[in-house]
């Protein structure tokens, strides 16, 4: 370990009152509460519907409630009703507001008698956020429709009418009607065996914040690949998934033997089509992830890591809003680290680790000064954006202090309580703060002071005695890169043979933003990066190579966007190319191609980009000196 030049962290903020309410959902959990989804869907190819009944079982709390009010987003609603405990119907009135971005339309069910059931017939909307439709021809095989979910952040209400936020939790049964030889599978324990007969049944017996409801259904083949394991994939996919994803037995006892059992059951893992916008979704006993971790050497799969990870800090014990989101993420990269160490090493472990925090101290200087806290003051933002680096990677970054502080023994032991404390809970971050002041630090006086915890929860920037692990493969490539970059250093005589992937990725992150055009053209011409099948790599390359001025990278790079629609590996190139008007009218000729393929969030990501440029362009135009 070693340390980081001072950052001085920023001012420290109170904490804003626990509980305080969801803004990105209308429900009022405090009136009442959802313990209980049965869902009866109907898998609609034709229409790209899903055709719904979903009947809520309700905890009314507050005696003076006379509505329930529902989170819904671009749903018909065709009818709702009350069921009484014998199982009779009563009609109830109701109210869809007009739609609110980013929010969808507020349902308010008058209910002034409090039913424990309240019952609602349903359709989505071929564009609903949370849900892709892919047509055969879409698909790898070519054969059969394919349908995903996505419901992190707030998309869970786009395809199930329901309390939207993450503080509320329920467990859930659906029935599911697909088309025959479709498999469906769900964020539920699944059946490797079950036939394809067109009928499906889940049971998700452990209570589940509304962002897990997963569902998927297409022609998936299914691999085993232990004795609580399988990857599901379509049919051409599954044995390169199934080789990929291996280790999967062996990470679960990894994190079993720091944590305390796997508490679901199966963990399966589907591999989606490329347009997955995320690299994973930690769906319960089912991760949805993205197949451009397929490389062919595991040097990848500490994404399955990560995903595996958030069975304890997510799925366990949840963050109780976006707000407190690091609670997920942060805890759980740190987790993931701790696997990756456990299965592949301590290099390995570092090398990630030292990605995130190279990245993190190049960008978040940059970011507004509340966006750089892991707990932030109450802010206007949509819910997909609380997911950046700060939540992820100054998140772990404190965990692996709090390892550094304490010794990895003690933590070991109060992170498994901490879970075990917590379990099956939605919690904010001022619980978690209290729960590690009376467990952690006044446990083990003089090891770090309540001051410095603030400074790392509600201060901005990294503090300065944040610790760094060492690298000396990382250190190589830093003096061979600035070699190279000098002309010291012949691109071919780079000691690149023996580079994993992410000392590749390392290499090309600490290039200069717009390097010098014939040094691009050397290292591609030596290492043939235009083309490569490592995305992780692609995306880094293109990004430099279009910001160089390399045209010659201009189809492989639009190549890469069109066939992948993960945020993080097409953004970038996006905004390489968006950076000047020839780019930019290129990269609107290339979305134009690519954009049928796209699931709905990065067709949102991609437009929003093109028209804040737009915007942006024709002020440079009046301008230039601001160019
Ligand atoms: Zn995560």
């Amino acid at each position: 370990m070693r340390l980081l030049p001072t950052v001085a962290p920023g001012a420290f903020v109170p904490p804003v009152a626990a509980q305080a309410a969801d803004p990105h959902s209308y429900a009022q959990p405090r009136d009442v509460r959802v313990k209980h989804l049965d869902l009866d869907l109907t898998v609609d190819f034709a229409h790209k519907q899903l055709d719904g009944v979903a009947t809520l079982t309700l905890d009314w709390r507050n005696p003076e409630a006379r509505e329930l009010v529902l989170d819904t987003s671009a749903l018909q609603i065709a009818a709702v009703e009350a069921l009484d405990p014998e199982g009779h119907a009563h009609t109830l009135w109701f109210k869809l507001a007009e739609p609110v971005k980013a929010m969808g339309s507020k349902l308010t069910i008058e209910a002034p008698r409090h039913p424990q059931q309240v019952r609602i017939a349903y359709k989505t909307s071929p564009s609903a956020s949370g849900l892709q439709w892919r047509e055969s021809a879409q698909t790898a095989g070519k054969r059969h429709p394919f349908l995903f979910s996505q419901s992190q952040s707030v998309h869970a209400r786009s395809w199930i009418p329901l309390q939207d936020s993450p503080f509320v939790r329920f467990s859930w049964h659906a029935h599911v009607a697909a088309p025959k030889d479709l498999r469906v599978v769900m964020s539920a324990p699944n059946d490797p065996k079950h036939p394809l007969e067109g009928s499906f049944d889940f049971i998700q017996t452990h209570p589940v914040p509304s962002y897990l409801m997963a569902i998927a259904a297409g022609d998936l083949a299914v691999r085993e690949t232990g004795p609580r394991s399988a990857v599901y994939a379509e049919p051409s996919v599954v044995a390169k998934a199934a080789h990929e994803f291996e280790d999967t037995e062996k990470m679960i006892e990894a994190a079993e033997t720091l944590y305390g059992p796997y508490r679901w059951g199966r963990y399966d893992i589907l591999v989606l089509p490329p347009s997955f916008p995320y690299g994973g979704m930690e769906n319960p006993n089912m991760t949805f992830a993205t197949p451009t971790v397929l490389v062919g050497d595991k040097s990848l799969v500490s994404l399955v890591a990560h995903e595996l990870a958030h069975s304890w800090s997510g799925n366990l014990v949840t963050a109780a809003s976006w707000r407190d989101i690091w609670l997920n993420e942060g805890i759980t990269t740190y987790v993931q680290g701790r696997i990756t160490e456990a299965l592949y090493g301590q290099r390995q472990a570092n090398e990630e680790t030292l990605l995130a925090v190279r990245n993190l101290e190049k960008t978040i200087g940059a970011m507004p000064e509340n966006a750089q806290r892991l707990a932030p003051e109450p802010r206007q933002v949509d819910a997909d954006d609380e997911l950046s680096h700060v939540a992820y990677d100054k998140g772990s970054w404190f965990l692996r202090t709090l390892e550094d502080k304490f010794g990895r023994q003690d933590f070991d032991r109060y992170l498994e309580g901490y879970f075990n404390h917590f379990v099956w809970h939605s919690i904010t971050t001022e619980q978690m703060l209290a729960y590690l002041k009376s467990n952690l630090i006044e446990e083990y006086p003089g090891k770090l002071g309540w001051d410095e915890v603030e400074a790392w929860v509600y201060g901005a920037g990294i503090p300065k005695d944040a610790p760094i692990p060492d690298s000396p493969r990382f250190a190589a490539i830093d003096r061979e890169r600035s070699e190279f970059l000098d002309r010291k250093l012949a691109a071919d005589k780079l000691d690149a043979t023996s580079w994993n992937t992410q000392e590749w990725m390392y290499f090309l992150d600490r290039l200069p933003d717009a390097p010098r055009l014939d040094r691009m053209q050397a290292l591609d011409a030596a290492w043939h990066l235009t083309g490569t099948p490592n995305a992780e790599i692609g995306m880094r390359w293109y990004v430099r190579a279009i910001r160089a001025g390399d045209k010659a990278a201009w189809p492989a790079a639009a190549e890469h966007v069109t066939r992948i629609g993960r945020l993080y590996l097409t953004m970038p190139v996006y905004k390489a190319f968006v950076a000047t008007p020839e780019g930019l009218a290129y990269a609107e000729q290339v979305y134009a191609g690519a954009k049928d393929g796209y699931h709905p969030l990065t067709r949102m990501a991609v437009e929003r980009l093109f028209e804040r440029t737009r915007a942006g362009v024709e002020k440079n135009q009046t301008a230039p000196s601001g160019a």
